[in-house]
């Protein structure tokens, strides 16, 4: 391929490989596509599948019985093959059944080597990427049975640090690896298939790039590759400026900036992994969101663009914690105190989502973890006096105005609220429906 700029990149979720018909789907909205430009698509693991390789590493990881659930992993994946074969060549069904039966061996070989003494998120790497490495092969055979497509193992070319479960991008050597590698392949067939999440080592190890990563893939690709766009295949109809099981009447947005997509990530909108926006911007690349239910509608462009107000955006980020330090002393909160406490955040792996400050106190807002409250409160208790609550929400609206803050505050008890030219925020207790 000469011009990668027609290259295009197409992301399918955990959602749109569940089950045998919504990879019937995804071939479907793949045979839509004009396959005279080349098509990269990055593949999740099926439905619920990562989670369920969670749960497996963690009975492995300590020492308990896990045959029942690598069973039930290894028929939901067979069933489902099974369930494609009748439409699929002799051919096609035989490698799917030879590549399950390695992959399933390479499983069992690794769940059987887990050791409690060694580390345990380098261990989660080695077992937890078998989902995409599944649904990859599954989604390139079938669709190999009617298009030309090929499986590429991207763990070899996706360079990462061993930062293991938040796998850190080695930019410069994963851009010439994925040149020297996908290019000329896509000269030979225009499609290939490969797994979102995963990337690898200098030595050799698998690590993943955190969890719902592979919306971060298909940017890491696009970026590397000069793509022309990339298309991130959803269950909901784009970018919406609110989650449709929370809140009813939500809008979408048709287009919207990298800017203020990136802030609404930041704020906990769960539709798009923060860390995808930020390559697509450098290089400029389109970012749709598309309903695989429904192809052919307009979905959202997230792009470098100007646009009036916007319909406000209502986020929410359930079980969090207010966290509030006094000096001993009555002495006023100082810049000192400040940075004790900002290390000691750092220390505890605690993000701040929301601060204030008043005179003699200063309160932060973090998700809720025990154990890192515990860490915290340990370091800072001699210095200072700290109040906390548990069980909190917080709320953030995007480009608000008077109407949506009435909308979400009216029936609420705020212990905290704060407002910014675009964003107003609070926290409250636990909403029970
Ligand atoms: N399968 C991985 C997860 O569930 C990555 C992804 O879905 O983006 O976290
Ligand atoms: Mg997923």
């Amino acid at each position: 391929m000469h011009n990668s700029q027609l290259l295009k990149v197409y992301k399918f979720g955990g959602a749109s490989v569940k089950d045998a018909a919504a990879i019937i789907n995804l071939v479907r909205i793949v045979r839509e596509y004009q396959a005279d430009t080349p098509l990269l698509i990055v593949v999740s693991a099926m439905g619920k599948t990562t989670n369920a390789l969670e749960e497996l590493f963690d009975l492995a990881y300590q020492g308990q019985e896990y045959t029942s659930a690598l069973t039930r992993l290894e028929a939901f994946h067979r069933e489902a093959a099974q369930q494609l074969a009748p439409s699929l060549g002799q051919d096609t069904q035989a490698t799917i059944k030879a590549a399950f039966d390695d992959a399933f061996d390479a499983l069992r070989a690794q769940l059987a080597a887990v050791n409690c003494h060694q580390d345990y998120d380098q261990q989660y790497d080695q077992i937890v990427s078998f989902g995409e490495l599944l649904a990859s092969q599954l989604v390139a055979f079938v669709l190999n049975d009617t298009h030309p497509a090929r499986w590429l193992d991207c763990r070899p070319l996706l360079r990462t640090d061993e930062s293991w479960r938040e796998g850190r991008i080695d930019w410069e050597t994963t851009e010439s690896n994925l040149r020297a590698a996908v290019l000329p392949q896509l000269q030979q067939v225009h499609i290939l298939v490969t797994q979102g999440f995963l990337g690898g080592t200098a030595s050799g190890y698998t690590t993943t790039l955190g969890r719902e990563g592979s919306d971060y893939t298909a940017a890491i690709l696009a970026y590397c590759l000069h793509a022309e766009s990339v298309t991130i295949w959803k269950d909901v109809a784009g970018l919406l400026n609110a989650d449709p099981k929370i809140f009813a009447d939500t809008v979408r947005y048709p287009e919207i900036s990298y800017q203020e997509t990136i802030e609404m990530a930041y704020y906990g909108a769960s539709v798009i992994h923060p860390k995808t926006i930020k390559p697509l911007a450098v290089r400029q690349i389109p970012l749709y969101v598309k309903s695989f239910l429904a192809p052919a509608a307009e979905g959202t462009k997230i792009h470098d663009c100007r646009h009036g107000l916007l319909a406000p955006a209502y986020i929410l980020k359930v079980n969090q914690c207010l966290i509030s330090f006094e000096s001993k002393d009555l002495t006023f909160i100082s810049e000192e105190n400040l940075e004790v406490i900002f290390g000691a955040l750092a220390q505890a792996r605690l993000k701040i989502n929301l601060m204030q400050n008043s005179a003699i106190s200063f309160s932060v807002c973090t998700d809720f973890s025990s154990q890192r409250l515990d860490k915290l409160l340990s370091a800072l208790r001699e210095q200072f006096t700290i109040h906390y609550n548990t069980g909190l929400e917080l709320y953030s609206i995007k480009n608000y105005d008077a109407a949506s803050i009435q909308r979400l505050t009216h029936h609420r008890d705020l212990l905290l609220e704060q407002r910014t030219r675009q964003t107003f925020q609070f926290v409250c207790r636990q909403h029970l429906q």
